[in-house]
């Protein structure tokens, strides 16, 4: 980090906080959040303002962007990084924020066959490479609840994955880390997934996580901060990669 940088950061951290009632009324409607203990908590919200003053928050749609929206999307992005840092989202200059599901219009995809199709894609999030990352504010509303969803860890997630600038489903792995685990943990249970849609089988995983890998990893990455202790129940392997990645246990105590 550039010492600038962390004097800055330094210095609106010895200057300012998140308001007391801001905080508490974030906190209490993020379950997600309760495992953490007193100290991490601290952290966190040190790194919401640090996010909300380093990046900017734009409403579109019409949305009118409140302090305390502002700051449960910060706090819901920064939970992954907690203990990575914030400088991992450097690429994310801003956030746009619409009131519900947005339309990206005459999105070109292209079929296993080849064939390019044009059309309308409605989303609840989007993270775009070197760009900014897309949320729905209903979305955001029903993220973080414990109910496994996560609308910003999944798009976050995808920013992370794409830091060695490779969407794929692996991010730049730490050093103590081993690439053969990592993939071996998400191939099986990626290869697991599909053949289990395949045969029409219900899956506890949403079946868009079949997509395609980097999908995979970010629908991991919701469940692994929402629900840890069921994913960690359903996905072993993966959890533990997550966890290394991460540098946190979220299941841990249960
Ligand atoms: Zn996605």
């Amino acid at each position: 980090m550039s010492l600038l940088r962390s004097w800055r950061r330094r210095r609106l951290l010895a200057r300012e906080s998140i308001p007391d009632s801001i905080w508490a009324e974030v906190v209490a409607g993020l379950p997600t959040l309760d495992r953490l203990e007193g100290s991490a908590r601290e952290r966190l919200r040190e790194q919401t303002l640090v996010f909300i003053r380093e990046k900017t928050l734009v409403p579109a749609g019409g949305l009118a962007l409140t302090e305390a929206m502002r700051v449960r999307i910060a706090a819901l992005a920064c939970l992954p990084v907690l203990e990575l840092g914030l400088d991992c989202y450097d690429d994310v200059l801003s956030v746009v924020v619409y009131p519900d599901e947005f339309i990206v219009p005459d999105r070109e995809t292209v079929d296993e066959a080849g064939v390019v199709h044009v059309g309308d894609d409605v989303l609840s999030g989007e993270a775009w490479e070197q760009g900014p990352v897309v949320l729905s504010w209903k979305d955001v509303e029903a993220s973080g609840l414990g109910e496994g969803f996560n609308v910003v860890a999944h798009e976050f997630a995808h920013k992370l994955d794409l830091l060695d600038g490779v969407f794929d489903g692996m991010p730049p792995l730490h050093r103590e880390m081993r690439t053969g685990a990592w993939i071996t943990a998400f191939q099986s249970a990626y290869d697991d997934l599909v053949r289990r849609l395949e045969r029409g089988q219900e899956t506890w995983l949403d079946p868009y996580a079949a997509e395609e890998p980097a999908e995979f990893f970010a629908v991991c990455t919701e469940l692994f901060f929402d629900v840890p202790a069921e994913f960690r129940a359903e996905y072993p392997a993966v959890y533990a990669q997550l966890a290394a990645f991460f540098r946190q246990d979220p299941a841990q105590g249960d």
